[in-house]
This record gives structure tokens, C-alpha cells and sequence, in this order.
């Protein structure tokens, strides 16, 4: 069970939480840092960067002054519990004081971010044995680790795990932190902002778990994006590559990679809502029954490349040297299109492109397009059904459209667009295909 930011978000929620979490023997629970803390954090760690210390320890100030608060709504008795919650906040502060006082930049950075997680446990923890609960915690830094190349590593952390769990016994529900791990030189690093889904996938599949539910302030996965569109609804069930495709091209409720180590192991994945928490939500499983499309989301900051060349009519290995400037440069493609003269693809990640362009402009002529948007609509969509690429193409008709992408797998098309048309073509996908 994970529960993100805005669900441990206040001592009423933690209390909320706490009564979802002890319904069952022996969950395993992975909480996010209480909402606004990461981004605190952040801004610790930018004054630092900045060479503002002033600016560090009074933003450190402002945190030390909420989390008082908290403990002292959450532990309303002051006993020995008071004691304990406001010891391991104070340790947590003293630690991130002391990280400001020998910063030395990323990794000191990292070191203060993990800080958010590391006290919505303890007071989780701290409040469920203040209640007579056998709760453990269960420490991600002692099992969660990533390999080099930031990957975690599955074999290690279920071996990890497992001892672990032995060696702590058995307790009606376990506690950890989501997001953070340490990376192969055991300094600690992260999962990516918003990796508690991730590490809940993880976990969930080190352990063999029945299902991993990810709780948090909606009813599930809705067929559009709630920030920028109304009416949009929630969707019952999901394929776990429908699920997968939603969540990387920016349905902000699931990390992009959480789905992966769940459809690997064949566990249902179950997005439910804590401040509702009799609400069906959405069961992403290895099934979708129905032919049709069930959502859409998008995705910002993308930049199209059109490489055209000359000599690309009949030839072979054009496309070959045109991807291996990509790898060379370890920048991923997200869609591709093709034509006899020329090739289109996009990138999220523009680190490298002066490098990509002087390379590709050895193989063709260049264009570049800048802030643009994916829209991505996702259903079961085979193709030997009739009308779904008619029907998106049809409520985008006064839209300008970049790319088009279709037929990659069954359960996605794509759409290139301008970024300020972005919003504009989210609603008139709802209306044309959901609220029609
Ligand atoms: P948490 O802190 O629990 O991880 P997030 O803020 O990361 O929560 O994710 C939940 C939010 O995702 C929702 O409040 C909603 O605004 C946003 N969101 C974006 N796209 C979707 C979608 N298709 N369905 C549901 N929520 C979405
Ligand atoms: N606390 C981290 C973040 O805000 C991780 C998470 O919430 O998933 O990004
Ligand atoms: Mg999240």
C-alpha cells in the first residue's frame, strides 16, 4: 500500500491512514513525504547551490516550525510518544543543519531530500505504536538500491528484502519510505520525483505481493488529465500497458516506470483514493476486455527532429545511422514517424541536442520544433477494429498537427502538437470521445 504526499499531508490524514493501513495483517506500507516537504527540501538545497545559506537555514526554519506542529497535533497527550516523534524529527533537522554547514552539492542535496520521507515514516511509525499497534519499520536504505545506471536492482532488493523481513519478525504492518535508496557506493540517492509509486512497484514485486494498491487524492485514473480538463471521469479497469503508456506520457497519478515491475511479476496494480476510501478506483491488471479508447494524457517540453535526406529514396541504413546519434548520446526517442525521404522523431531530454543536430546534419537536412506537446490516447485499440484513428483525427481537425503515430502497439496513439494547443486538444478529445 503507498500512499503519497497529500495522503499523510496533515496529522488528520496520517490519522486516516493509520486506520486503512491496520485493517490487514502484515501489509507492507510506503508513504511519501508529507506534501510541500520535497520541494522544501529542494529549496534548501537551490539556496545552497546559490551560495545563500541565509536563504537555507531560514526556509530549514519554516520546516522545523510545521513539523513542531504536526507532532504536537499528533501527539496531543504529551507523553512519552510526544518525546519520541519530536526526537526523530529533531534528529532529521540536525542532520539536514549539518548538511548545510559541509554542503558539497548533488550528493548533499540528495542526502537533504531524503529527509522528507525519513520523518512521514517516523511519524507514521511513532503514532501507530503510540496507539498500541505492532508496527516495524522497515528502512528502504537498508534493502532499496539502484545499479550504476540508476536502474534498480530486482535480485538485490528482494534478497535484501527478505532477510530483512525475517530478521525485524513479523508485525501487523510494516512501514517504509518510499522514493530514496542508495546507489551501488552505498551514498544515498533517489528514485526521481515522484518514485514512491515506483518504489511501491518494487516492492510490492520483491515481496510476491497479492496486489499493490497505490492510495492517493482521486478516484483512480481518469480518461483525461483533471488539471487541465473538466468532466473527466474515472477508468474501471486498465491494461497494464494502457496503464504504462498513460502514465509516461503524463498522467501524473503513477510514475512512468511503476507499472514495468509489476506487469513483470503479474500483480495487479490498484489506484484507490484515501480521502475516499470506499471508492472502486482503478485496477490495472494483465486484461482489457473492451475494444475502445479509454483516456488520454499529455506530455510537455518535447521537441521534434526532422532529418531529411536526399538519399534515403531506396537506400537501407539510413534510419540505422540516424538512431545510433541518439544512443551515442544516451537520449531516448519517444515517437517516430517515417517517410521514403525523410524521418521525424521526438526527444523530452534536450541535454545533448546541440551535439545531436551538428551529427545529424552529417545525414540530412534539419528541422527543429520546439515546445511542443504529445497527446497520447490510449485504449485497446487493435486494428482490426474500424474508426478509432478517424475519431481522434476527426476531434483534432482544427488543431495543427505535427506527427501522428499509430500501429507502434494496440494501445496507443500518438499526436504531435504545439504546446499552447495542448489544452485545447485534451478538451476536445473529452468532448469528442467521452462526454459525446
Ligand atoms: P501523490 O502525491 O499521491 O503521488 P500525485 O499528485 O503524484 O499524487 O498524483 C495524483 C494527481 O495526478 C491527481 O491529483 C491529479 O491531479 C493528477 N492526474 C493527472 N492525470 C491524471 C489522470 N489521468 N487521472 C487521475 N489523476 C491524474
Ligand atoms: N516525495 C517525492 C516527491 O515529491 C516522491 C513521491 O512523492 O513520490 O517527488
Ligand atoms: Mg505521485
Amino acid at each position: 500500500m503507498k500512499f503519497g504526499g497529500t495522503s499523510v499531508g496533515s496529522p488528520e490524514r496520517i490519522r486516516s491512514v493509520a486506520g486503512l493501513i491496520t485493517k490487514d495483517d502484515g501489509d507492507i506500507v510506503v508513504l511519501s513525504a508529507m506534501s510541500g516537504t520535497t520541494n522544501q527540501l529542494l529549496e534548501i538545497a537551490d539556496y545552497m547551490n546559490k551560495g545563500n545559506a541565509v536563504g537555507a537555514a531560514e526556509t530549514l526554519e519554516r520546516l522545523r516550525g510545521k513539523y513542531a506542529g504536526v507532532v504536537k497535533e499528533l501527539f496531543p497527550d504529551n507523553d512519552e510518544w510526544t518525546a519520541k516523534a519530536n526526537s526523530d524529527i529533531k534528529e532529521s533537522i540536525d542532520a539536514i543543519t549539518s548538511e548545510i554547514s559541509s554542503y558539497n552539492g548533488l550528493q548533499s542535496e540528495k542526502n537533504i531530500v531524503a529527509r522528507g520521507e525519513l520523518m512521514s515514516t517516523s511519524l507514521m511509525l511513532n503514532y501507530l505504536l503510540s496507539c498500541g499497534v505492532n508496527a516495524k519499520m522497515l528502512p528502504s536504505l537498508d534493502y532499496m538500491t539502484v545499479n550504476a545506471s540508476g536502474e534498480p536492482d530486482s535480485k538485490e532488493i528482494s534478497a535484501k528484502l527478505s532477510s530483512l523481513l525475517s530478521e525485524i519478525g513479523a508485525a501487523k504492518v510494516y512501514i517504509t519510505q518510499g522514493f530514496i535508496c542508495r546507489d551501488p557506493e552505498g551514498n544515498i540517492t533517489n528514485l526521481q520525483r515522484g518514485g514512491s509509486d515506483y518504489s511501491a512497484s518494487l516492492v510490492g514485486a520483491a515481496t510476491g505481493a497479492d496486489e499493490i494498491q497505490i492510495w492517493t487524492d482521486i478516484d483512480g485514473m481518469h480518461n483525461n488529465d483533471p488539471r487541465f480538463v473538466e468532466n473527466t471521469s474515472p477508468v474501471r479497469e486498465l491494461h497494464f500497458e494502457e496503464a504504462a503508456e498513460l502514465a509516461y506520457f503524463g498522467a501524473k497519478i503513477l510514475h512512468p516506470t511503476c507499472i514495468l515491475p509489476a506487469k513483470l511479476s503479474n500483480i495487479p496494480v490498484r489506484l484507490l483514493n484515501t480521502m475516499e476510501p470506499l471508492a472502486e478506483g482503478t485496477m490495472i491488471h494483465n486484461a482489457s476486455p473492451d475494444h475502445k479508447i479509454k483516456a488520454v494524457a499529455a506530455k510537455d517540453n518535447i521537441t521534434a527532429i526532422k532529418i531529411k535526406s536526399s538519399r534515403m529514396l531506396l537506400a537501407y541504413g539510413f534510419l540505422s545511422r540516424v538512431f545510433e546519434v541518439f544512443e551515442r548520446y544516451k537520449t531516448s526517442i519517444d515517437m517516430i514517424v517515417t517517410s521514403e525521404v525523410g524521418v521525424s522523431v521526438t526527444i523530452d531530454n534536450e541535454q545533448y541536442l546541440p551535439q545531436i543536430l551538428a551529427e545529424l546534419k552529417t545525414l540530412g537536412t534539419i528541422t527543429v520544433d520546439r515546445d511542443m506537446a504529445i497527446i497520447c490516447v490510449v485504449g485497446n485499440l487493435e486494428w482490426k477494429n474500424k474508426g478509432f484513428e478517424a475519431a481522434v483525427v476527426n476531434a483534432l481537425k482544427d488543431i495543427p498537427v505535427r506527427m501522428i503515430s499509430y500501429g507502434g502497439s494496440n494501445y496507443n496513439i500518438s499526436l504531435l502538437v504545439r504546446k499552447e494547443d495542448k489544452v485545447k486538444a485534451l478538451s476536445l478529445l473529452s468532448e469528442y470521445l467521452f462526454n459525446k
